[in-house]
């Protein structure tokens, strides 16, 4: 069920209106009519069921028939906070699954063995609003800015639960056995590091502010394949 993402400012109580791209896949792509059904978004929490009502050159007027709130969205918060990776399309690949498995809040991390320095923001949200809206979630996760690892690791004691995915199984307990032991904590901060792996220093930062290190299993995973693991521990099935 593919479904539209509005702007708060296309939402007028129980009328709704699609215009721009939104239009144009509504209208010319999927080739709607008037009384259709469709669902729409603010991407904010709240998902519209809405009839079709008009067509005009540019826009699509809808009526409000159904709202759900929280729709599709997991039990848990999660924040992503993973290095960017050398190949882009590895980053990029990281926020499409991170969506459609339910993250809140994407923070692309600079740590010390991170190798691009830089990320285009616009571009990694354009990667979210389509992962959104092909698999039906109802909030459009928050990207930040580059981050560096030291500003989020001193500044996350708002996390009730920090975990911090490292391969060192001897240093780390199994996030599966962590969470057995946090089940009523609705936000969750994971760290996942660079190609080239965390150093000591970071690691040891880390467990100072109250980070677990979290093994997921033991065989050494590339940081998407670790990140797309220990979000999918987290959020379950919900
Ligand atoms: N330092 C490793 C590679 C790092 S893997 C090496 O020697 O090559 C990249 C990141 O993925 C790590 O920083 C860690 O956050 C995560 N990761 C990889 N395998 C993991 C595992 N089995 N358990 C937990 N985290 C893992």
């Amino acid at each position: 069920m593919d479904c539209f993402l509005v702007e708060p400012d296309q939402i007028h109580g129980d009328l709704l209106v699609l215009r721009g791209d939104e239009y144009r896949h509504l209208s010319r792509v999927l080739r709607k009519r008037v009384g259709d059904h469709v669902f729409v978004t603010d991407g904010k929490g709240t998902m519209y069921e809405v009839i079709i009502r008009s067509f005009s050159r540019s826009e699509a007027e809808c009526g409000v028939a159904e709202k759900y709130e929280r729709w599709n969205e997991p039990r848990v918060e999660v924040t992503l906070a993973v290095s960017l990776l050398r190949n882009p399309s590895r980053f990029d690949m990281v926020i499409e699954k991170a969506t459609e498995l339910g993250v809140t809040t994407i923070i692309p991390l600079l740590c010390e063995r991170t190798i691009p320095k830089h990320e285009k923001h616009a571009r990694l949200q354009k990667i979210a609003v389509s992962a959104l809206k092909q698999c039906g979630r109802s909030i459009l996760p928050h990207i930040f800015v580059l981050t560096r690892f030291e500003t989020l690791v001193r500044s996350a004691e708002r996390f009730p639960l920090r975990l911090i995915a490292h391969e060192q199984t001897e240093q780390s307990q199994f996030l599966g056995s962590v969470l057995q032991h946090h089940k009523d904590d609705r936000s969750v901060l994971l760290i996942v590091g660079p190609e080239g792996g965390l150093t000591t220093g970071e690691m040891a930062l880390a467990s100072e502010q109250g980070f677990v290190p979290v093994s997921l299993g033991p065989r050494r995973l590339r940081s998407e394949t670790a990140a797309i693991s220990g979000i999918s521990w987290i959020v379950g099935a919900s």
